[in-house]
């Protein structure tokens, strides 16, 4: 953990944002876009009150397809360090409806069936994958690949690939710091047994929330990768590297009115809301350069979803958040309440 990073245009956090197309519904209620990408790092806002000025690492506009997407929001680096044993989280944050499962995954029930074959509107997940594996078989050390799929529902662990198993405790050990106890981890072969795994997960994604009359937009999914190898040092000793990638799907941001909540959903939301809000705080933390004397507390426990990312943020690893936004003027203030996000983690 003593190697650093630090190299030029190598930050810890890499914030984009990407802008969806207007959808058909849009368009016919007369919505007006709102957003002006004024270069691939800055963007205004048409606010009622004025014109508001944002800046990221990369913006991408409505025309920018999914290939486009993959190979300039820099993941194919975190991948590299991910294969060397680093840990590493790329998550998508927006409003539902503003395309983060699109983003990283693409269309949803596209990847079934037993053999993947890859297609243009595949999201970040499946072209990481593809990635992964041209990667692998191009480098010296072998490895291993495992994966397990979980959604963190109101403030509770579910396993995506294994439904009936019921909520799942986080612990903490000094070895794996925090870990989802009897996750179900499932190896990987080749490229279709993690595609798999992904499809998988997201059908129990969303028949779970049927059964459960919840909403999957108000659950976090975290799909995560292992690469283990075996290292021979020029000494001849031989060691295991243990290197991981999340990939997380966030529960949609936007604030759900008060008025029309009950009870049980106003605890939900507030607990929706606590996962977002400390990933908020934890990810706008790691901005700050090391060596500072004045390192601010980090508040990983305040909720699951931190808790279990905890080793993928901070220290040597590296993150990649991608802001998801409608430009339609109907959704304004969710816009700009994730821009504002966003802004905070760069
Ligand atoms: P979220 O996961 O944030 O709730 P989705 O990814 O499900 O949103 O996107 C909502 C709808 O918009 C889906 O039908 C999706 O296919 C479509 N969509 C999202 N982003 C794009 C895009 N960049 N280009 C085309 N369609 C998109
Ligand atoms: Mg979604």
């Amino acid at each position: 953990n003593s190697i650093s990073l630090e190299q030029e245009g190598s930050e810890s956090i890499r914030v984009c944002v990407r802008i969806r197309p207007l959808n058909q519904r849009e368009i016919s209620q007369g919505n007006a876009n709102c957003i002006e990408v004024q270069n691939p790092q800055l963007l205004t806002l048409q606010m009622k009150t004025g014109v508001r000025q944002y800046a990221f690492h990369q913006i991408f506009d409505v025309s920018t397809n999914q290939a486009e997407v993959f190979a300039e929001t820099g993941i194919n680096s975190l991948l590299e360090s991910a294969l060397e044993g680093y840990s590493c989280t790329v998550f998508a944050y927006g409003q539902t409806g503003s395309g983060k499962t699109y983003s990283m995954a693409g269309v949803e029930d596209r990847l079934g069936g037993a053999e993947y074959t890859s297609d243009e509107t595949d999201g970040i997940i499946p072209r990481s994958i593809s990635y992964i594996w041209q990667r692998m078989s191009s480098r010296q050390e072998r490895y291993y690949v495992k994966s397990g799929f979980f959604e963190i529902y109101n403030e509770q662990v579910r396993d995506l690939l294994n439904p009936g198993s019921g909520v799942l405790h986080c612990r903490w050990n000094s070895k794996q710091g925090f870990f989802v106890e009897e996750l179900m981890i499932v190896d990987c072969t080749n490229i279709d047994d993690l595609i798999a795994v992904l499809h998988e997960g997201m059908k129990n994604r969303k028949s779970g929330s049927h059964e459960l009359n919840a909403d999957s937009s108000r659950s976090h999914s975290i799909l995560m990768v292992y690469f283990i190898s075996e290292i021979t040092s020029e000494e001849g000793h031989s060691y295991k590297r243990y290197g991981k990638m999340y990939f997380v799907d966030l529960a949609g941001s936007e604030r759900i009115k008060e008025t029309k909540s009950s009870g049980g959903m106003l605890n939900e939301t507030k607990n929706i809301n606590k996962s977002l809000f400390t990933l908020g705080k934890v990810i706008s933390s790691l901005g700050d350069k090391k060596g500072n004397a004045l390192k601010p507390h980090i508040p990983y426990r305040d909720s699951k979803l931190t808790m279990v990312l905890m080793d993928s943020l901070g220290g040597s690893s590296r993150a990649i958040m991608i802001a998801c936004v409608s430009p339609a003027s109907s959704y304004i203030e969710e816009t700009a309440s994730t821009l504002n996000y966003a802004t905070r983690a760069m």
